[in-house]
C-alpha cells in the first residue's frame, strides 16, 4: 500500500467545506480582533526591553509606535497587487493558488486578460518585500525560501482529500498520517503547503487590514520567503472548532492534549519564542 493509501484508508470524508472555511482564514486569527489603523500602543517601558518584546508577541494584533509601515505609494501598490492576486486566486482555484510559483502566477496573469499583467512597479514592490531582511519588521525567523521564483514540483505533493490543502510526500504526509492514525476524524489539516504567492497574499492582506503595518503582520504571518509552510510545516486543528483552531483556545481541545501526551506536537513557534512571532500551538514543525 502506498503512503497515501495508508494515510487515508478507512477515513471517511469530513463534512464538506469544514476545513476549507478554516483555510480561508489562513493564520490570521479571529475576525474582529483587529485593532484600528493607526491605533498605536505606546505603553510599556519603551526601552526595547525583553518585557516590551514579550508584550508584542503576546499581543500580535496591537500596533506599536516602533512598528514599520509601508509608505503611501507602497500602499497603493499593495492594493493593486492584492486585487490582481484575488483575480488570480478566483481563476485558478484555492487549492492551486496555495502551491503556485511566482513565475507561474506571472504567466497566468499575462495570458488571462481578466487578471492583467503585473506592472514593473508592482513587480519591484513584490521583489522588495521578498528580498527585505525581515528583522527590519521585528521578525527573527530564518528564510527557507531564498528565491522569489522558488517552484513547488507537482510530483512532490499530494492534495489531502476534503481539506483543500496540499502536503509534501515523505515526512510531512507521513507525520500527518501518524497523527490521523491516532486521532482519526477529530483532527483536520487547516493549512498545508503555502507557496511564495499564497504567503505573499496572506501577508499583504494582513498588512492591508492594519494600515500597511508590516511589523504587526509579521507577528502572526511569516513574510514571503520566511514561511516553513513552503517546505513542509503544516497546521492542524480540531474538527468543528472553526477559527478557534488558530487561537490559543486550540490548547484546550482533546486533539491538542492527545498529541502532546503522545509527543507528536513539535511547534515551531512556542509561547514567548524569540523569533518575534506569536504562540502557534497548531503549527507543526517538520
Ligand atoms: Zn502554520
Amino acid at each position: 500500500m502506498t503512503v497515501a493509501g495508508l494515510v487515508w484508508a478507512g477515513i471517511s470524508p469530513l463534512a464538506a467545506g469544514e476545513a476549507l472555511s478554516v483555510e480561508e482564514e489562513g493564520e490570521e486569527g479571529l475576525p474582529g480582533t483587529d485593532t484600528a489603523q493607526g491605533d498605536a500602543f505606546s505603553g510599556g517601558p519603551g526601552d526595547g526591553s525583553i518585557k516590551d518584546y514579550l508584550y508584542k508577541v503576546r499581543n500580535p494584533d496591537t500596533a506599536f509606535v516602533d512598528d514599520l509601515y509601508l509608505n503611501q505609494r507602497e500602499m497603493q501598490l499593495l492594493q493593486t497587487v492584492l486585487e490582481r492576486l484575488n483575480r488570480l486566486r478566483a481563476c485558478v482555484g484555492d487549492g492551486n493558488f496555495s502551491v503556485l510559483g511566482f513565475d507561474e502566477a506571472l504567466g497566468i496573469a499575462r495570458r488571462q486578460e481578466s487578471i492583467g499583467v503585473f506592472t514593473s512597479e508592482e513587480l519591484a514592490f513584490v521583489e522588495m518585500l521578498h528580498s527585505r531582511d525581515a528583522r527590519d519588521y521585528g521578525f527573527f525567523g530564518t528564510k527557507p525560501v531564498n528565491s522569489l521564483t522558488h517552484r513547488i514540483d507537482p510530483a512532490d505533493i499530494v492534495k489531502v482529500p476534503f481539506s483543500g490543502n496540499y502536503l509534501f510526500k515523505g515526512d510531512s504526509l507521513e507525520k500527518y498520517g501518524r497523527i490521523r492514525a491516532v486521532l482519526g476524524e477529530d483532527v483536520i489539516l487547516t493549512s498545508g503547503i503555502r507557496g511564495i504567492v499564497k504567503q505573499l497574499y496572506l501577508f499583504l492582506n494582513k498588512a492591508r487590514r492594519h494600515g500597511g503595518n508590516l511589523s504587526l503582520a509579521s507577528r502572526s504571518l511569516a513574510p514571503p520567503g520566511y514561511s516553513y509552510h513552503a517546505v513542509g510545516d503544516f497546521d492542524i486543528g480540531q474538527k468543528g472548532f472553526g477559527v478557534h483552531n488558530f487561537t490559543e483556545r486550540f490548547t484546550s481541545t482533546s486533539v491538542y492534549r492527545e498529541l502532546i501526551e503522545r509527543g507528536y506536537i513539535d511547534n515551531r513557534y512556542w509561547r514567548d519564542n524569540m523569533l518575534g512571532v506569536r504562540y502557534e500551538p497548531w503549527h507543526i514543525k517538520l
